[in-house]
């Protein structure tokens, strides 16, 4: 009998190892996708809904029309995994027994751990765009927002896609703008962060640009509790921001099931993964991808795309008993709108952080710098996510590994 690699999760990550999976083991090998729904998100087109630039409708395909065929979808949540047994037990009552386990099922919003973010004003004056619904409800929230503070608030780290919020920002200025009443609004960003951002350079970047378009920017400011009906995010330091309209990042954690599963999870229900093979480090046959890993770098889509590649051919080799390939360096890449058809372009890894220069040689897109090619990259983007990423294909030109040329570095202090 030939083996079976069960794939939890048929979202980024589950849909292009599946799809990688089904071309480079044989026909002897079964692959098995397990996901709770059957509606695949393009989830960087959350951050255009609210603003109406894009639609639900526009973001979302049936999961089963993403696989290749020969892959086999089963339309279940997944209650728990038990690594002795090499099986995973789903909601059904059915169990799946696997040679290789591939952990796919991403980052939960956890927006009931902050203390009455949920509670009076959720959906009404508290919102999050990372969920479908909330990107819709903020939508209609927004238009008729006219006068006030609309604070956009991140509660902790880490997040999907870490510069979304910040786009969010970026966008809500011209959004205003484009009404004519940026004056009546005031923005601003609340960040745990001490910065803009985790690194240095884009760090003082972006800081740049939320000044430029006047967003004030609160760092270290740890919310510990949002007061809906009084309109103040309270930090665990007892510092306060208040507001009319909060956009809230709530608390990421790994799927629930992690925690149910014996050795597979930290306290977070993230997957303690090694950050260069992606074998998870409870079990041999394990391997994790996307945003389920606790690996450090962005929880974002290239960098889901970019592991996939490492993990697909590290699957290969366990089943062939070869020793597994250790190259994957962390590799993120990033637009990041700002408004008025403009975007950045940041690409980075566990070594080097975000710098200036081109992607993906020394011409090329331009990397921190604002311009129209990085917006056209980025509204680009959903198509080859579409038809390149999902189907497991190389993007021309864009490798797994960070390229190096074409980055400025600064030069060695003496
Ligand atoms: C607002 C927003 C903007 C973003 N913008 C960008 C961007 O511009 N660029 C970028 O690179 N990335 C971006 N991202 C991040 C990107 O979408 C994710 O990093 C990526 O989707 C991760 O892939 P994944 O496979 O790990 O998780 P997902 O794609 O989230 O898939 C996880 C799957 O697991 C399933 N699942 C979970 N629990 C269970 C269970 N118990 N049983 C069965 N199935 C389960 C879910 O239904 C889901 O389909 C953005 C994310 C958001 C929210």
């Amino acid at each position: 009998m030939g083996s079976r690699i069960v794939i939890l999760g048929g979202g980024t990550g589950g849909t292009l190892a599946a799809n990688r999976l089904r071309r480079v083991v044989g026909d002897d090998v079964a692959v098995v996708v397990v996901d709770h729904d059957n509606s695949h998100v393009y989830q960087p087109g959350l951050l255009f809904v609210p603003f109406g630039l894009t639609h639900l409708d526009e973001i979302v395909r049936p999961r089963q029309h993403q696989f290749h065929r020969g892959i086999e979808f089963h339309q279940a949540a997944v209650d728990h995994v038990d690594l002795g047994a090499q099986q995973v037990l789903l909601e059904d009552g059915i169990a799946l027994d696997y040679d290789v386990l591939v952990v796919a099922t991403g980052a939960t919003l956890l927006p009931e751990e902050t203390e009455g973010l949920t509670g009076r004003g959720w959906m009404e004056k508290m919102f999050t765009f990372y969920t479908p619904p909330g990107a819709v409800a903020l939508h209609d929230a927004l238009a008729w927002f006219d006068e006030g503070r609309l604070v956009v608030g991140v509660v902790d780290l880490p997040i999907k896609c870490p510069v979304a919020p910040l786009e969010f920002c970026f966008l809500a200025d011209w959004y205003f703008r484009q009404r004519g009443i940026r004056d009546r609004i005031e923005l601003t960003y609340v960040t745990p962060l001490d910065g803009a951002f985790t690194t240095r350079v884009a760090a003082a970047t972006l800081a740049g640009l939320l000044r430029e378009k006047g967003v004030e920017l609160v760092t270290e400011f740890n919310t510990g509790e949002v007061d809906g009906p009084g309109g103040r995010l309270i930090s665990y330091d007892d510092r306060e921001v208040g507001f009319d309209l909060a956009v809230m990042v709530p608390l990421h954690g790994g799927a629930p099931y992690v925690g149910r599963s014996p050795g597979l999870g930290d306290e977070l229900n993230f997957v303690p993964t090694d950050e260069h093979t992606l074998q998870a480090r409870s079990w041999p046959n394990v391997f994790v991808i996307g945003d389920a890993a606790n690996v450090p770098t962005s929880k974002a889509g290239s960098v889901t795309h970019f592991e996939g590649e490492v993990l697909v051919e590290n699957v290969r080799r366990f089943l062939a008993g070869e020793p597994l390939d250790r190259t994957f360096d962390g590799h993120s890449n990033c637009f990041i709108e700002t408004g008025f058809s403009k975007a950045l372009l940041i690409d980075f890894n566990y070594d080097t952080e975000p710098l200036p220069g081109h992607f993906p040689t020394s011409v090329g897109l331009p990397l921190l710098k604002e311009s129209r090619l990085n917006h056209l990259g980025k509204l680009m983007f959903q198509w080859f996510y579409w038809h390149s990423l999902l189907p497991g294909r190389d993007i021309p030109g864009i490798g797994s590994a960070m390229p190096e040329h074409g980055k400025h570095r600064e030069p060695a202090p003496l």
